[in-house]
């Protein structure tokens, strides 16, 4: 009765014989699929007039502040373009707290008076929403009575189409703030940190001779994610409520052969992706690498790095178009962090730099040892880390992460940084000597065979353990989980690292004040700076149990859970420095606090009450069916005569795990009906502190139960089933 026929295989069959020519496929038009529903600086080049067009572009390129005459025409080139593309509505696209996006559609007709109707939309309509806010988090910034919420128009992220069998919108990407002007966003506060490391860095640069008009914080977000059959999503109601199995044994046969990782992608999976793909580059989502990673089920995707307003809207449209795309393949997209228990999970690898509009200022060149520009904003880099590992692991920090975080399949809870020998090496040289004189060769690989080339290598290996490790000319944040949002963690790394070079350069301006010459400031600069990060860098593995208690004599911080992490937010250090540059002021980082805690109580508790609900009526149901047949068996084998010891002894195994079940089931329902205490802090306590082990207490009988309990009886696809979507 339970088994599931493998349907969609065959609708994947069917659908390659449909196709004409046997499969062959015609050219598609990349160049012209790109960007196709943007209304790209391109289009708006040709579309607008030339002074509204130069202010518009010095406001993207440069940060200037946007005329406000400009909207309107602006607003009429849009609208034209986005009718001509068929879209009847136009939305304010925002990116509330939920962790996901949101929109209110409003129709470009505007009734005459008298009956008909034009097509209107007016500069202000542009520049300002008003969506009622109410219904958002706001962590106790707003009270339920005042409303209204603003959406403000970011003209430096493009508007797009929305199209599909539905209808075609466009959507326009917005700020989204109380009506006191707090920010109730992802985008502002992201925003506001890349002012800050602009104007910091631009101050460095100044003193090296350099004044370029802008500098730039440039994110690329690798994303992994899980492919199930939806038909096994629907049949289990943990993976629908929660994202994650909260139930299932290891099947016999897992990851262990390390056969998925970059294998060929099945065909319904690439068709997905190529379709994937195709959308997205129609958004102007530059896509470019996709393979099979660890797990079975289990991919990775990502994009060519952008500006990281940009990066950070496209991350959304990335992870929404994943998740829609897959309904048509009969699939299900898994974003969560770990949805079975005991496969790798999933995690988003943030890749981050600094650049001006035609250099990244983190990129070595060959003899980094003499790049002090280079080294500088290293250096800045590293301190800023050093100082910062408690906001590092902050912004990392939620339920579906603490599955991940620390469990030997990714960086533990301990914010380090790898640098590579090369990076090492000279840092060591400068601490002894004040300054360095070389740099470790990086040499060319020769494979000892002739008719292969000789490929450069690169100076430093790279560290899969390190949870942010530097990779050549970019640093990587490998902590994410998969189903966050990227905008946090970038906030907090543009705003740590504007910090460390505003300080370092106000060391330089000082020295040189006093007469002293730039570079003899720069390098006692680095030779004082270096012994006070270097203890953050690690280039061994992360993943070993030394490293922990090497960490802990270093002085290193190891907050091992969400719980342990997220109160550092809101530590004096850190609302100084959200408040200094004008990030975070101190009510909105309260209230993102609040949230965040809120958010982890409700993710627990979902879970705690969802796993009572299916182990009371679906799984213990199982066990006591099996065992009625087992005695049914029993009685009438009696009857022949027979002994049955085999199936009595059965029967008491699974006798005895129906009462530990049953009790493990009570305790869970007697800690779900209580919610530890008023206030959200001892909410979220109580659920790490009893709601998690006694839900761990039920699953352990019941995965007992799943091994011996007939799989036709079994009322939930296991994950044997579920792991291999072909
Ligand atoms: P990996 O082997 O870690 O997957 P890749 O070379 O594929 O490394 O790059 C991973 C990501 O890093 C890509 O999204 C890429 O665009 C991004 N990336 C490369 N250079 C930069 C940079 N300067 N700033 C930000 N991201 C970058
Ligand atoms: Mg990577």
């Amino acid at each position: 009765m339970t088994r599931v026929i493998r349907r969609f295989d065959a609708l994947a069959a069917a659908k390659y014989d449909s196709m004409p020519d046997g499969g062959k496929r015609s050219r598609i038009d990349l160049e012209q699929v790109f960007g196709e529903n943007v209304f790209t600086l391109h289009l708006m080049k040709a579309r607008l007039p030339k002074a509204p067009y130069e202010a518009l572009l010095s406001t993207i390129k440069n940060g200037t502040k946007l005329d406000p005459s400009v909207a309107e025409f602006v607003a009429e080139a849009m609208k034209e373009w986005a009718l001509e593309k068929g879209a009847t509505h136009y939305t304010h696209w925002f990116q509330p707290l939920t962790g996901s996006t949101a929109e209110k559609h409003d129709s470009f007709l505007k009734p005459t008076g008298d009956g008909r109707a034009i097509v209107q939309f007016r500069g202000e309509e542009l520049v300002q929403g008003e969506p009622d806010a109410s219904s958002f988090p706001s962590g106790g910034l707003r009270a339920t009575f005042e409303a209204r919420g603003y959406t403000a128009w970011d003209p430096t992220s493009p508007a797009f189409i929305m199209e599909g069998p539905g209808g075609a919108y466009l959507c326009i990407p917005t700020a989204f703030a109380s009506w006191a002007g707090d920010a109730l966003d992802k985008k502002t506060p992201l925003l506001r940190s890349m002012r800050a490391i602009d104007e910091q860095a631009r101050r460095a640069l100044a003193l090296f001779g350099s004044e370029p008009k802008a500098v730039r914080a440039t994110l690329g977000a690798e994303q992994e994610f899980f492919l199930v059959d939806e038909e096994f999503y629907y049949r289990r109601p943990d993976l629908e409520a929660t994202g994650r199995t909260l139930f299932g044994t290891k099947p016999p046969k897992g990851q262990e052969l390390d056969d998925h990782y970059f294998g060929s992608i099945p065909a319904r999976v690439l068709e997905y992706m190529n379709e994937v793909e195709l959308e997205l580059y129609r958004l102007g989502v530059p896509l470019t690498t996709r393979h099979n990673e660890v797990a079975p089920g289990q991919y990775e995707m990502a994009p060519i790095y952008e500006d990281a307003n940009q990066a950070a809207d496209h991350q959304q449209l990335l992870m929404s178009t994943l998740q829609r795309v897959a309904r048509k393949y009969g699939m299900v997209c898994l974003l969560h962090e770990k949805p079975f228990q005991g496969i790798n999970g999933s995690g988003k690898h943030l890749n981050w730099s600094i650049a001006t509009e035609d250099r990244n200022l983190l990129e070595p060149g060959s003899t980094p040892h003499d790049n002090m520009q280079f080294l500088f904003f290293t250096a800045a880099v590293l301190k800023a880390v050093a100082r910062h590992q408690d906001l590092l692991r902050a912004t990392v920090a939620h339920a579906g992460n603490d599955h991940r975080l620390g469990a030997n399949e990714a960086p533990p809870a301990i914010i380090s940084a790898f640098c590579g020998d090369q990076l090492q090496d000279i840092f060591e040289q400068i601490e002894k000597a004040g300054q360095a004189t070389s740099s470790k060769p990086a040499g060319l690989l020769g494979l000892g065979v002739d008719v292969l080339p000789q490929l450069p290598k690169h100076a430093g290996d790279r560290n899969r353990t390190s949870p942010f490790a530097f990779t050549g000319n970019k640093w990587e944040f490998r902590a994410l989980g998969s189903s966050q949002s990227i905008s946090f963690p970038a906030t907090v790394l543009n705003t740590i690292v504007a910090e460390a070079i505003d300080d370092m350069c106000t060391t330089l301006e000082a020295d040189i004040e006093k007469g002293v010459s730039f570079d003899e400031a720069l390098r006692a600069l680095l030779a004082a700076e270096i012994p006070d990060f270097k203890h953050v860098i690690f280039n061994g593995d992360n993943y070993s149990d030394e490293w922990v208690e090497e960490a802990e004599r270093r002085g290193l911080l190891n907050l091992r859970g969400t719980m342990d992490a997220l109160p550092s937010i809101v530590n004096e250090k850190n609302t100084k420095l959200f408040e200094k540059y004008g990030v975070l002021s101190h009510r909105e980082l309260e209230s993102r606090f609040e949230i965040y805690v809120e958010r982890y109580f409700m993710t627990v508790n979902i879970e705690g009450e969802m796993a009572q609900h299916m182990a009371q009526t679906m799984l213990l149901p199982a066990a006591v069916r099996y065992l009625r047949d087992l005695l049914t068996t029993a009685e009438q084998s009696d009857g022949l005569g027979l002994r049955s010891e085999g199936v009595l002894k059965t029967a008491s195994r699974v006798n005895e795990l129906v009462d530990k079940l049953t009790d493990a089931i009570d305790a869970l329902a007697r800690q779900n009906q209580e919610l530890g205490g008023d206030d959200i802090l001892s909410k979220a306590d109580h659920m790490r502190v009893n709601i998690i082990p006694a839900m761990t207490a039920v699953r352990d009988v019941v995965d007992r139960l799943e091994r011996i309990v007939p799989d036709d009886l079994w009322p939930v696809p296991t994950y044997r089933e579920m792991l291999f979507v072909k």
